[in-house]
This record gives C-alpha cells, structure tokens and sequence, in this order.
C-alpha cells in the first residue's frame, strides 16, 4: 500500500503544477546528485523569434524565408514555428511541400516544386557536404557568440542562407538552479545546439557544466555513463527528441509546452513553465522519505 504520506505529498505537489507520474519518483527523487537541463524549452522561454537572416549570394530573404518555411511546414520543433511565424509576418507564400524528414538534433528536409529544401544545424550541413557553406559561416560564428542560434538552410545540397534565432531564459530560471544548487544538486546543461548559444545561456542561468552539440542518443549515454559511476541523474526535457533520455534518468522532468512525448516519457510532469518545480519537487521528496522512516 501507499503510504498517506507519500499521497498527500502528491496532492500538495499537483496543486502546484508538479504532476507525479509514478508514485516511486517521490522517493527516488530524494537521492538525486545530478540534473540535466536541456536548453531550448526548459532552461529557455523555447519561444524563439527570427532575429537575423543572411542569405546567401544570388538569394534574397524573403526568398530564403519562403523555403525555410516549407521545409519547417510539418516540424512541432520551437524553431520550425519561429521560422513559419516570420514568413507569415512578411506574408510570403509557401509552397508546397512532400516527403517531409526530422531527423532529431539535426533539422528537417522537404521536397517542394524548386527541389529539395533542408533547414537544420551546422553538423547537418557540413555531414551532407552543401556547397557555398563558407559565406554564411562568418555570419554564424558572429551571431552565435551572441547567444542566438543559426539555422543553415540548402535547396538540393546548394546552402542558401542562415537564419539566426533569439530565445530568452525563463524568468525563474537561474533562480531555480540556484535554489538547486544549495540543495546539493550539480547542474548540468546539455543541448543540441552549439556551444555559443550554449554557452551564453548557461553563463546566464548560472550554470557552470555545458554539453553542447548532443545528440538525442548523446544525452542518453551521458546519463548512463554517470549512473555507471554510481550517480543518481535526473533529465529535464521537453521535446520529443528528449523523450529516450527522460526515460532513462532515474527522474525524467518533463517541461509542458514541449510535446506529448515528452509528457508521456517523464516521471514527473511540470505543468507550469518553471524549473521551481523541479526544486519543490525534490523537496518534496526528501520530506516525504524522512517521514516514512
Ligand atoms: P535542444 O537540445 O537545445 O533542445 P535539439 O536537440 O532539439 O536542441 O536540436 C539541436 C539542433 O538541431 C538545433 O540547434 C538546430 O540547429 C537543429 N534542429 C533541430 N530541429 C530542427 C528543426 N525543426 N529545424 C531546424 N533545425 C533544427
Ligand atoms: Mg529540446
């Protein structure tokens, strides 16, 4: 049976947007040393606004923004609906598109009537070797070390320009990790995006360990390497990519406003757009733990 301690715990956590998914996460989560952040979506609003084009030579942006946007037509991704957001702002006419690809961690492809449009990150352009890459590199590397993130468009192999993108940190961000961080915790941020961008939001949250460039699968062994060396990990994601690691963790936090994946791959649910949560939650725990002994 479940102790009342544990369900009343529960109930005072649900009041406050912390859904417990598994009643095991109130007690394990009283052991954890390490938590994952992931940026976009959780550390981050993940509302991100186009904040600079750069097309490349022969292209104009509206031109660059039109094929962008077919590419991202199918994505759930924050940055795909950034993307469409500014077409649509600038009321361009998208075409058309089929054979729509994810690839998570890397970006989406698409075919429209002009040919194959690709939109995603600087490993993805580089591992499908596009052509006139260099021009637009400068331009990245400059907005990058500005914190925003560049998104590298082609059309069949051919880049035709850069997308720069500004997200901002949760108000209650660097607060919560610091109220973490005097529970004991180690924080870490890991992302798919580079390390720019990575880095400036972790110096912005206070966050001292970056893990920039991951891979869904990336994240998924770095928590099984840390629990290999004994350590109790907890992953916040809220993105479908996210999904396989917030499994993994010995408590998955999944951030809502993500997508449903995510939801349903976490152990615990954070209603509220809000890494507090993660703090009354552990709090919780610990309480209820000391209680039941
Ligand atoms: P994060 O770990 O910050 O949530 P993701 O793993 O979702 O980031 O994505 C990593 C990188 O892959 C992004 O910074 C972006 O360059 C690229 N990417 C992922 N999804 C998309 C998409 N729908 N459109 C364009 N680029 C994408
Ligand atoms: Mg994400």
């Amino acid at each position: 049976a479940t102790p009342i301690s544990l369900v009343i715990a529960a109930g005072k956590l649900a009041r406050r947007g912390v859904v417990i998914k598994e009643a095991s996460a109130l007690e394990s989560m009283a052991k954890l040393q390490v938590i994952l952040l992931d940026k976009t979506g959780t550390l981050t609003e993940g509302k991100p606004c186009v904040a600079g084009i750069q097309p490349a030579e022969g292209w104009s942006a509206a031109a660059l923004l039109r094929l962008a946007a077919a590419a991202e037509a199918k994505s759930q991704h924050p940055y795909a609906a950034a993307v469409r957001d500014e077409a649509r702002r600038r009321g361009l006419v998208v075409p058309a598109t089929e054979d729509e690809v994810e690839w998570p961690g890397y970006g989406v492809s698409a075919e429209c009537p002009e040919g194959r449009i690709t939109v995603g990150s600087r490993l993805l352009a580089q591992q499908q070797h596009w052509s006139g890459l260099k021009r637009v590199m400068d331009y990245a590397a400059i907005r990058e070390m500005q914190g925003e993130t560049v998104l590298l468009a082609a059309l069949n192999d051919a880049c035709i320009g850069a997308i720069a993108l500004g997200d901002r940190l949760k108000p209650t961000s660097a607060q919560a990790v610091q109220a973490l961080r005097q529970e004991g915790l180690e924080i870490w941020l890991t992302t798919g995006d580079s390390v720019g961008p990575a880095t400036v939001a972790a110096r912005e949250a206070g966050i001292s360990r970056v893990e920039a460039g991951m891979l869904p699968a990336d994240k998924l062994r770095l928590i099984r390497s840390l629990q290999q060396q004994g350590r109790i990990v907890a992953m916040a994601g809220d993105g479908w990519n996210d999904a396989p690691a917030l499994a993994a963790a010995d408590t998955g936090f999944a951030m809502a406003g993500g997508t449903d994946a995510a939801l349903h791959a976490g152990h615990v649910a954070l209603l509220r757009p809000s890494l507090l949560g993660i703090h009354g939650a552990v709090l919780a725990s610990r309480l209820t733990v000391r209680n039941i002994k």
